[in-house]
């Protein structure tokens, strides 16, 4: 979740992280995907590309584990549309092609249960912009192009809305609560930086409050910040539940869902014929929506990296805890380092943390190590925000995995070989509302209509491309250090 104000000491510190990140990761070598035989670029490795072991509470609350799967694609079919993986950018494209191509045949493939990626892992905060876009808006403000700004700012955050219409409008149950966003700042640098938010917003006629320590320990008695920014235009949700709500949307939509169908193969063409163990879909068009597990197919190796995040949940709190912590207002926070923390409340009152070091495993792989040392970082990290919750028992602990670009802006448009495959993804840990946005930008593409220029910034690009191993493992841990270092000044 970054955000970076162009021509505030942030937009150097931004361009100097991913600069040194893509340093660090890359070795200073230009990556090239060329020369690589096909079959060889896109079949994923033997053995399952995530193999769970934690216990989430966000898919426990959303039962997902109490229905049994839907069945599993078996032998030959073909599809006009086939679309893989079951997070929102998958089932925001099935729901929005299916929607206007009812007589199209689609077929959406999920490798595990639909909300098991990102979507129904992360902490649930609706957050305004695409990564990237804050930059571009800085610059116009700056410039005096207001209403420019203000444009970019209310197309790319355009996915807050379309959630909302879903909970308002179709009976998406999500546990949608519009609160306002916290942004906290530990250091003075960090204070300035959210000085200069303050203002962009103030410039788009968004109101955006500083709140000193005294006014943010009002709002959220924490320990450990100077104070913090309201951000406008939030909510929070429960992520599993939302991607539950749109699976029911996208079948009764009339789209064709598998679920325990993990694609082993993509082979490029005029028709894209995808494999999975039992079966087989060809189709004129695909849609990888696979996020941080792409590389495992061999599209975007090296491009989108599977960053592991973990979080903990405790026990739920009682009213007079809540308070105590005079937080009645809900209100969730996090804060501006590039390795944040972030809490919030759930519906039934249980205090999530989630954030930290990013982790990155050899080769991209999806790790899921149970008593992972960030576990045992977070529980002190939680008693040290919260002293009067040192009794409380954490009763969840789990991992997610976040679609991140070396420069942290997401793609969106085609990839591969031949134009009918397209992607979204690599939205570096804010993806939420950008996935549903991505989902009806990928139904633009697919119906041939141009987007607007706004959009042009994530528009078919190819994000900087790591090494390949060992140098990016190598590089991932020097970069680490470099942010930790930066986040402390
Ligand atoms: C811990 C955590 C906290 C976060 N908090 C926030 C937040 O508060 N706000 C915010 O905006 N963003 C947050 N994010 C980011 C956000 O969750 C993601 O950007 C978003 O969910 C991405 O959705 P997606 O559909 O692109 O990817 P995913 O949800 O990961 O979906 C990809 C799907 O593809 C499937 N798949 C992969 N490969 C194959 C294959 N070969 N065959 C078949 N299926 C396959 C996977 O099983 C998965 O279901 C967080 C992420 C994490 C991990």
């Amino acid at each position: 979740m970054s955000r970076e104000p162009a021509d505030s000491p942030s937009v150097s510190r931004r361009t100097f992280l991913a600069g040194a990140a893509a340093t660090a990761t890359a070795g200073g070598v230009a990556g090239f995907v060329g020369g690589q035989a096909l079959e060889e670029q896109y079949r994923a490795p033997a053995g399952p590309f995530f193999d769970q072991r934690s216990h989430c509470y966000w898919i426990e609350s959303a039962g997902i584990e109490d229905t049994p799967p839907l069945t599993s694609l078996q032998g030959d079919q073909t599809a006009d549309i086939v679309i893989v993986g079951g997070g929102y950018t998958g089932l925001s494209a099935a729901l929005h092609l299916a929607e206007r191509f009812p007589e199209r045949r689609i077929v959406l493939l999920e490798g595990t249960r639909v909300g098991y990626g990102a979507s129904g892992r992360n902490c649930g905060l609706l957050l305004p912009f695409i990564n990237g876009a804050e930059a571009i808006t800085h610059e116009l403000v700056d410039a005096d192009r207001v209403d420019e700004a203000r444009k970019v700012f209310d197309l790319t955050s355009a996915g807050t809305g379309l959630i909302q219409e879903l909970v308002e409008q179709r009976g998406v149950d999500c546990e949608w609560e519009p609160v306002e966003n916290l942004m906290g700042a530990v250091t003075p640098r960090q204070e300035a930086r959210l000085e200069g938010e303050q203002r962009m917003y103030a410039a788009l006629g968004l109101e955006a409050t500083w709140l000193s320590e005294t006014e943010l320990r009002q709002r959220v008695d924490v320990e450990g910040y100077r104070g913090a920014l309201t951000v406008p235009t939030s909510a929070m949700i429960n992520p599993a539940k939302l991607a539950t709500g749109l699976l029911h949307l996208v079948r009764a939509a009339g789209v064709e869902v598998y679920e325990d169908s993990p694609v082993l193969e993509v082979e490029p063409g005029t028709t894209v014929s995808v494999r999975t163990p039992r079966g087989r879909v060809r189709a004129p068009m695909l849609i990888l929506a696979t996020n941080a597990y792409t590389h495992h197919l061999g599209f975007l190796r090296g491009r989108v990296l599977p960053i592991h995040s973990h979080s903990i949940v405790t026990a739920p709190l009682s009213e007079a805890q809540i308070e105590a912590l005079s937080w009645s207002g809900r209100q969730p926070f996090f804060d501006v380092r590039s390795f944040f923390n972030l809490f919030r409340l759930t519906a039934d009152n249980r205090v999530l943390l989630s954030g930290g070091d990013g982790f990155y495993y050899y080769a991209g792989a999806a790790v899921d190590r149970e008593g992972h040392p960030d576990y045992e970082r977070l529980s002190r990290d939680l008693r040290m925000l919260f002293p009067a919750l040192a009794e409380v028992p954490i009763t969840h602990r789990w991992v997610g995995h976040v679609g991140t670009t070396l420069d942290f802006s997401p793609t969106i448009g085609t990839v591969g070989p031949t134009d009918n495959i397209l992607f979204a993804g690599g939205y570096s840990g804010h993806g939420v509302t950008v996935a549903m946005l991505a989902g009806r930008l990928l139904r633009d593409l697919v119906a041939g209509e141009p987007l607007d220029p706004v959009y042009d910034f994530v528009l078919n690009r190819q994000p900087p491309r790591a090494p390949g191993e060992p140098l990016t493992s190598a590089g991932f841990s020097l970069a680490k250090r470099l942010i930790r270092w930066d986040d402390a000044q």
